[in-house]
């Protein structure tokens, strides 16, 4: 809730009056305003959730790792603190609109721009978030070794944790590197979203395409193309511009649903057994 004290608080850090604040609907973990004063227009998220904080630093300091790329946007992010256990990250406000075909097709190249940023390792510098859940950005030279030891490994023991899923349905990280070796090969470092479902992209009104709320770490490209694709997907005018410049091979779409095997797990470990089915049916093709 933006509280009396909140309000005070970013009142006081822009030095200037807060006039019309609204509530914006469509984040799935914080509540979020926005909100005016007589020069600039505000994006305020607020969570008082014990790793709040955190998660907003760490958000804060994946956009700035995207803006720094120069290939597409993020929103300038202004503070991120703490008021009586409120936490917020305050940011500047981004009028949208919804997508032309030519929008979409700018955002394509645009990631695939992003995603030939690259680096000597896969992981990052610091661990982030997905949804709720810790993700560990741990270097590692390869990446099997980092997909396996940092992604899928732990989501499969967090599920065996809360009883989502059997030992006995669960393979062996031996397993997953014997399977994926064959996939995972000449894979290049490169800088992903990490979380790049429909909501966490936006197209301002002068149509530049915005990331929000990322989850950034060094991985394979493929990586964003299969969560963009695993609720429905993005129109053909973002694939066609996208895969342009990154081009699929032959072991794209096995790498996709190895991928998708990721952000399924952390549904199920988020959201609970509705995404049971969904994950045992990869785990089945493959073992
Ligand atoms: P959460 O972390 O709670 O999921 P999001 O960062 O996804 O929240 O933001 C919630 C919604 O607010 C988004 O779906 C988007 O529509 C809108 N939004 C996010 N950031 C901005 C911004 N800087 N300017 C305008 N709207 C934004």
């Amino acid at each position: 809730m933006m509280t009396d004290s909140l309000k005070q608080h970013i009142s006081i850090l822009l030095n200037s009056e807060i006039k019309q604040t609204q509530p914006v609907s469509g984040g799935d973990i914080s509540s979020a305003y926005k909100f005016s004063t007589t020069a600039n227009t505000y994006f305020l998220k607020v969570n008082s959730g014990a790793d709040a904080l955190q998660m907003f630093q760490t958000e804060a300091k994946a956009l700035q790792v995207i803006l720094d790329t120069n290939t597409i946007k993020t929103p300038k992010v202004f503070h991120v603190g703490s008021v009586d256990g409120s936490h917020y990250i305050l940011m500047e406000f981004i009028d949208t609109k919804s997508p032309s075909p030519k929008d979409m097709k700018l955002f394509g190249e645009q990631l695939a721009k992003l995603h030939l940023v690259t680096s000597d390792a896969f992981g990052l510098e610091f661990d982030n978030f997905i949804g709720s859940l810790h993700q560990s950005n741990k270097k590692h030279p390869t990446w099997s070794d980092f997909y396996i030891d940092e992604r899928i490994a732990p989501q499969l023991q967090l599920a065996q944790q809360k009883g989502l899923l059997d030992q006995s349905e669960t393979p062996s990280k031996e397993q997953i590197k014997s399977v994926c070796s064959s996939y995972f090969q000449n894979i290049k470092p490169a800088l992903l979203h990490g979380d790049l479902w429909g909501g966490n992209y936006i197209i301002a009104s002068n149509g530049t395409p915005y990331l929000i709320d990322p989850a950034s770490y060094f991985g394979h490209s493929e990586v964003d193309i299969a969560m963009s694709q695993l609720f429905g997907g993005f129109s053909t005018d973002f694939y066609n511009a996208y895969h342009s410049i990154i081009p699929q091979d032959n072991f794209t779409k096995q790498r996709i649903e190895w991928y998708q095997l990721y952000y399924l797990l952390v549904h199920l470990n988020l959201f609970g057994r509705t995404y049971y089915g969904s994950v045992k049916s990869i785990l089945n093709t493959y073992f």
